[in-house]
């Protein structure tokens, strides 16, 4: 059996046969076509040349306009990619000899090219390497289509191994059919991993090279508790992989009694233990796993995989759904968060060197105030059917944050004028994601009700480190005293300010934190459904005191490892003493 190592990022095992997306990120389709066809897909093939060729030129023609001649000229050498009579004259003999689509064989060529060039050591010709990729790379996408229906295409049980997948992806995918993910990139808080837990299907993400490693058809074993994936296990394997996931499956059902039980310390402390959504179709799992409210709901996962943007109405419907099936429990709809890594299809955003600093979230919004607007209107009249309260993402300074006001403002008097009812007291919050916020949480604080802070990101700006980006994923600490120093300032700045602070990174879900993060003073945590009902079991085994105590001391170590290495042991015990 071989075995893979990478990131745990969905707590389960799940034993499956594998379907793998390329690793470019494509499906190639390998057919066998009749001889009366052969000409038809020639044309086909010609038809893609012409299509890419197109775009190739829309695209040089931009970049010189935009930029400059100089740097439009680069796709000139694209183009002649295209124009390279070896190449095209290979893949049509071959079609009319092997008698198979176009798409395959091109594939083929094109890899042949790409080896031979690999094998000189001439810069030039490299570079080429990457020319002839890209371009090969349109033309495949012009002669598959989009691989998104291949994915809706998908009939029986498998796990999806692909490079990595896009929420939009993971939106399209017919979930019930998807039993498992494992992918070449990612790290514990990339919307991969978020969206596995979500969907709470198993997943291992940053594998390096796992659409390299495995094929379509093999046997896989994904387990996302330890981070594997087992590769053919034999018999005597596959059986010990039952007996972990047995184990799991027990300790769940071990977890079940706490689901009615409040979330609360031994002493009598009480926390609001909430969910993370991304979709309303996930509103019973938060009811199900016994959390308070929802402490989080993506709304940005509705704009995906569409063409047009969803109306006011839509949007209105979509958030009334989940706020009156949670009543009277609290909903909090963080504002449109896209950049980053999640993009849509259907709006121009430009590629940028450095999306995780560049044009996300609240910077869009207020710089798209009729897409803003039309989001807040929606989510003001959903207010007037439940507990809804609101927040905004990658707050950087409180200028952003009376601007976003400003335009709230105007939205509710918008609605006013219409006479159209919603909660005037709506709580509106930041999210303290970008360590410039969380250093200034005392000015923050005067201009909203709330903070919730997003580790996902704050971690990733404070340590410098991508959180998609599995190769230094071990930098990627939440446990890094600067992390821990950073949370305990944003939760006494809220608290001497009077107003309420919580978690909703990923961090929150990690149980070993739970003491710290009760220790510090975080009134609310919130965290993926199925980690709710072991997150609550920590808070109602500990008393208020020790979790401060715990607290003090972790502030006094001095790297990240140790703190791990000290919760760790301090979970254990406390698992142990709670039996
Ligand atoms: C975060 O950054 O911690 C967060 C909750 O937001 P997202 O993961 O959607 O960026
Ligand atoms: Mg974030």
């Amino acid at each position: 059996m071989k075995t893979l190592k990478g990131i745990a990022a969905s707590p389960d095992i799940v034993i499956g046969k594998a379907y793998v997306l390329d690793s470019e990120e494509m499906v190639i389709p390998q057919r066998v076509i009749k001889e009366s066809m052969i000409p038809k897909e020639i044309t086909r093939f010609q038809d893609a040349l012409t299509e890419t060729r197109a775009e190739i030129q829309k695209i040089r023609d931009k970049i010189s306009k935009e930029i400059s001649k100089e740097h439009g000229d680069i796709f000139n050498a694209h183009l002649m990619v295209l124009e390279d009579r070896a190449i095209i004259e290979e893949v049509m003999e071959r079609v009319k000899k092997e008698k198979q689509n176009a798409e395959y064989i091109f594939s083929q060529v094109l890899r042949k090219y790409v080896q031979s060039f690999l094998k000189i050591d001439d810069e030039y010709l490299r570079e080429r390497v990457s020319d002839i990729n890209d371009v090969g790379r349109r033309v495949i996408r012009h002669l598959v289509g989009d691989r998104r229906a291949s994915l809706s295409e998908i009939k029986e049980k498998v796990i999806l191994v692909a490079y990595d997948l896009a929420p939009s992806d993971t939106a399209v995918m017919h979930r019930k059919n998807v039993i498992g993910f494992a992918t070449d990139i990612g790290g514990r808080t990339s919307h991969t991993a978020i969206m596995a837990k979500s969907l709470e299907i198993p997943a291992v993400v940053g594998l390096e090279n796992a659409t390299r490693q495995i094929r379509t058809g093999d046997t896989i074993v994904v387990d996302g508790i330890q981070g594997n994936v087992a590769i053919n296990p034999t018999a005597g394997e596959l059986q010990k992989f039952r007996q972990d996931h047995a184990r799991h499956i027990e300790f769940n059902r071990s977890l079940k009694r706490f689901r009615d039980l409040p979330c609360v310390t031994t002493d009598g402390h009480r926390v609001e233990l909430a969910a993370n959504i991304e979709f309303p179709e996930e509103t019973p799992s938060v009811l199900s796993h016994g959390a308070d409210g929802i402490g989080l709901y993506r709304s940005e996962f509705l704009y995906m995989n569409r063409v047009d943007l969803p109306s006011e109405e839509e949007q209105y419907q979509a958030y009334k759904k989940v706020v009156t099936a949670m009543a009277p429990k609290s909903v909090i709809i963080r504002t449109f968060d896209l950049g980053g890594d999640k993009f849509l299809s259907h709006l121009e955003m430009p590629h940028e060197m450095n999306p995780f600093l560049g044009w996300r979230a609240i910077r869009f919004c207020l710089a798209s105030p009729e897409i803003f607007k039309t989001q807040l209107r929606a989510i003001l009249r959903a207010s007037a059917h439940g507990k809804l309260r609101m927040m905004y993402p990658m707050i950087s300074g409180v200028a952003e944050v009376k601007e976003a006001n400003k335009l709230l403002e105007e939205a509710k008097s918008e609605l006013r004028a219409k006479k159209t009812a919603f909660d005037e007291k709506i709580e509106v919050g930041a999210m303290i994601e970008i360590p410039s916020a969380a250093l200034t949480c005392d000015i923050l604080a005067e201009e909203v009700d709330f903070f919730s802070v997003g580790t996902n990101d704050l971690i990733q700006y404070a340590l410098a480190v991508d959180r998609i980006n599995e190769r230094i994923a071990y930098l990627y600490e939440p446990a890094h005293p600067a992390v821990l120093r950073l949370l305990q300032t944003i939760i006494e700045a809220g608290h001497s300010k009077k107003i309420w602070v919580g978690i909703c990174g990923e961090m929150s879900g990690d149980p070993i934190f739970t003491p710290v993060l009760l220790g510090l003073g975080m009134d609310e945590i919130s965290t993926s459904p199925v980690m709710v009902p072991e997150i609550k079991k920590i808070v109602r085994s500990l008393s208020y005191e020790e979790a401060r105590q715990i607290a003090k001391y972790v502030m006094t170590l001095r790297a990240g490892t140790e703190v791990v290495n000290f919760l760790k042991l301090k979970y254990q015990q406390i698992l142990r003493s709670s039996k």
